[in-house]
């Protein structure tokens, strides 16, 4: 089979300053693409219109750009692929709904937060539940009478199989969905779609064939195989890669403002010190040095690479 030349996106949200952990990503994202001469693209999901600013948006791309990370397509270069901002993009992700519509596999959900826990047995580990399919049964009366009084979400209606994939970091994976998952949401009760509908029809419409994030998107590849398979398109090769943690465990995140990119810059006056150490404790540099993303760049190997994840001191950034 011809291979297809790689092409990776970043697609970050911008919910405030990148951290530590979103660097962490954006490098390896970067390296995966670059190495293998492909085409990187920037995406900016700001579904969430409310978290996620233009402004932080603009601060983005600065961050990254100072980082010395460059990309073929985006919000500010352009591309054939415009617009780069998801919230510009509603009218692809209303195209994609509408196709699952027509499959016959869309149902609206009237039940609220509380209602879905109430009903829902086990919880998962990661705290989220099994959708019990409440509202998957019920008559267009029925229907037609909750509308009166409430907005629904739109559910994707699941099969009872298991959808495997092999990881490219982490080896094979697989879930069920029915089991594991449960009908899942396409479009919230506010409108807004839902990050799986909106990524997927992204990553199929712009031609991503590599996708590389964190591993806390492992267990969203079932949905997306799903949608993928509902859309009647190829799925990307999947790469995730570790999380960045406090000593205690505690993922890094960007509302406990943890070493993020404002305090970083105000530190260090270039990318080099930050990128280098960041290289030494995911494995891909044997010790800790100032290095360039250009620098990186022949020494990126998937095999270097660790899996388990990776432990932040107090002050080692
Ligand atoms: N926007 C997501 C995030 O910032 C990443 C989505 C993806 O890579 O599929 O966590």
């Amino acid at each position: 089979m011809e291979q297809q030349p790689v092409r990776g996106r970043f697609a970050p949200s911008p919910s405030g300053r990148m951290h530590l952990g979103n660097i962490y990503c954006a490098l390896v994202c970067w390296l995966a693409v670059r190495s293998a001469g492909g085409q990187l693209l920037l995406r900016i999901e700001d579904l969430d219109t409310l978290r996620c600013t233009r402004e932080n948006a603009r601060v983005l791309l600065d961050d990254l750009r100072w980082l010395g990370l460059d990309w073929d397509e985006g919000p500010d270069v352009g591309g054939p692929n415009a617009p780069y901002f998801q919230s510009d993009r509603f009218d692809r992700y209303a195209a994609a709904l509408h196709t699952l519509e027509q499959a016959g596999l869309v149902y609206p959900c009237f039940c609220s937060r509380a209602e879905i826990h109430a009903a829902s047995a086990p919880h998962l580990s990661d705290g989220s539940v099994v959708y019990a399919g409440t509202c998957r049964g019920l008559t267009p009366a029925r229907r037609a009478a909750l509308a009166r009084t409430r907005r629904p979400a739109l559910r994707l209606r699941v099969p009872d199989e298991t959808f495997g994939f092999e990881d490219g970091h982490y080896g094979p994976q697989s879930e069920n969905l029915a089991q594991n998952c449960g009908d899942f949401i396409l479009r919230r009760s506010d409108g807004v779609y839902a990050y799986q509908l909106a990524v997927v029809a992204d990553d199929i419409l712009m031609g991503v064939n590599q996708v590389v994030r964190g591993r806390d998107l492992l267990g969203s590849v079932p949905r997306q195989l799903y949608l993928y398979r509902l859309l009647g398109a190829q799925p990307p090769r999947y790469w995730h890669i570790p999380m960045l943690t406090a000593p205690d465990g505690r993922r890094l995140s960007k509302r406990e403002a943890d070493l993020d990119l404002g305090e970083l810059r105000a530190r260090y006056p270039g990318p080099e010190p930050i990128l280098g150490r960041l290289a030494w404790r995911c494995g891909l540099l044997d010790r800790d040095e100032p290095a360039s993303a250009r620098d990186l760049l022949p020494l990126f190997d998937w095999k270097r690479l660790k899996t388990g994840d990776i432990a932040v001191a107090p002050g080692e950034f």
